[in-house]
């Protein structure tokens, strides 16, 4: 055939009508037709990935994902064990079927109260990861009620549809963390103080999310405003997990008990109360004390807490998960094939320097960036085939002005 007389085998377009004709065994495709096409699989693709979903949803057992929540997070075994089960029953809900007994499983969102830095983001990220849902990560203090400055409490539902890449379905089965839940407690006990914008208004347009509701949710973000279009997003099977860490708290708790210790007038000897962790006794009650509506609190029906971080958890953290601190610099040194070392002495001054600057687990990677630097920025550039971190040597990078600049960010 000659040449000028080759055309698309499949809109018949010919050669010089073409930018691309490509030739295959017996056929030819233009560059239109291809990127037709392309779409077509996108398409399909995505029909199809929906359609995975509920079997991606692998109803895992409540051990299985505690023994996944391990593997890269340390400690934290009460959130985890009760995480699991709440997770587990999150998705058995998904997946059941009506029933004609009526009985319908109540959605188990979740609060996890502790310190910043003890983990709770990445409890919220790594179920995440392990069920391969969309998650969105919120700050409560951004969020105001409609029509003050801030964000609407649908901008949360539209952080969760960009993670989803505007799949709605998998959006509408994804896991969303409000961070500094503790941020919008009432300010104070008298209701009749001046309105409380982030406050109690905030909590009351939560309550709807958290229940389940179909919301308009702008897709941009933003304020809301009459000629946008909206996306509606049905928040029934969305897992909400709120954190926050609740300053003060132990004093509410500390008080209940020592109140009841007098009510029951009997000792509490077989029951010695453990004041160095109170947190382990928070009961839904001091939420509200605290200034949680209750409704809130009844929406957020799984309660559990995370444990400060002592020095053997800050260790374990830096060495142990499965993408630790360390083995990140290790993987970074390899690909440049620099063996990368560091001596038992060294990590314990890190943990120190850590516990010392009360930078928490955070600290860490700064303190290792800070240390780490120099080596990185020389050894590329260099014949260097090893690079040994000993004590000496962290000492060494790291002065008193730089932990001082840490602790600042920190
Ligand atoms: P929070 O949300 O409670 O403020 P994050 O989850 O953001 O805390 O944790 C801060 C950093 O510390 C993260 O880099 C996280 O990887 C690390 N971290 C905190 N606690 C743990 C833990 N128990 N196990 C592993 N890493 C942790």
């Amino acid at each position: 055939m000659a040449k000028e007389e080759l055309e698309c085998s499949f809109c018949g377009r010919k050669k010089p009508e073409t930018n691309l004709l490509i030739a295959g065994l017996d056929a030819h495709i233009c560059d239109r037709c291809i990127e037709q096409a392309h779409g077509i699989v996108l398409e399909e693709s995505k029909q199809n990935d929906s359609n995975d979903l509920s079997a991606e949803l692998k109803l895992r057992k409540p051990h299985q994902i505690k023994a996944f929540l391990d593997e890269y997070i340390i400690g934290q075994d009460v959130t985890k064990k009760v995480m699991s089960v709440a997770v587990y029953n999150h998705y058995k809900r998904l997946l059941q079927t009506p029933t004609t007994d009526d009985i319908d499983i109540q959605k188990s969102n979740i609060m996890m109260v502790g310190q910043t830095g003890t983990g709770k983001t990445l409890m919220a990220k790594t179920i995440a990861k392990m069920l391969n849902v969309p998650l969105a990560i919120v700050d409560a203090t951004v969020l105001t009620e409609a029509g003050y400055v801030g964000e609407d409490v649908e901008s949360i539902l539209t952080r969760l549809l960009q993670a989803a890449d505007y799949n709605l379905e998998k959006a509408e089965k994804g896991i969303v963390f409000i961070d500094e839940i503790d941020k919008i407690a009432r300010k104070s006990d008298n209701p009749s103080i001046t309105r409380d914008v982030s406050g109690e208004g905030v909590q009351q347009a939560l309550l709807k999310l958290l229940e389940g509701t179909v919301v308009n949710v702008p897709p941009k973000g933003g304020r809301k405003h009459p000629d946008q279009k909206f996306i509606e997003v049905n928040t029934e099977n969305i897992l909400f997990i709120a954190g926050g860490a609740f300053d003060g708290i132990e004093r509410v708790i500390s008080k209940r008990l020592n109140m009841q210790a007098v009510g029951y007038s009997a000792s509490m000897s077989d029951d010695v109360v453990d004041q160095d962790h109170l947190l382990q006794y928070i009961i839904p009650k001091d939420l509200k004390d605290f200034g949680l509506i209750p409704e809130i609190i009844g929406r957020l029906p799984v309660l559990t807490y995370m444990n400060p971080l002592d020095a053997d958890t800050l260790r374990a953290i830096l060495t142990e998960p499965k993408n630790a601190i360390i083995k990140q610099y290790k993987k970074l040194f390899d690909m440049d094939k620099i063996e990368f070392k560091i001596t038992d002495g060294a990590l314990d001054f890190i943990v120190n320097k850590a516990i010392e600057y009360k930078l928490g687990a955070r600290g860490l990677r700064s303190l290792c960036e800070e240390i780490l630097t120099d080596a990185m920025f020389d050894l590329p550039s260099s014949d260097e085939k090893e690079l040994n971190v000993t004590k000496a040597y962290a000492e060494g990078k790291l002065s008193k002005t730089t932990i001082k600049k840490l602790k600042a960010v920190s």
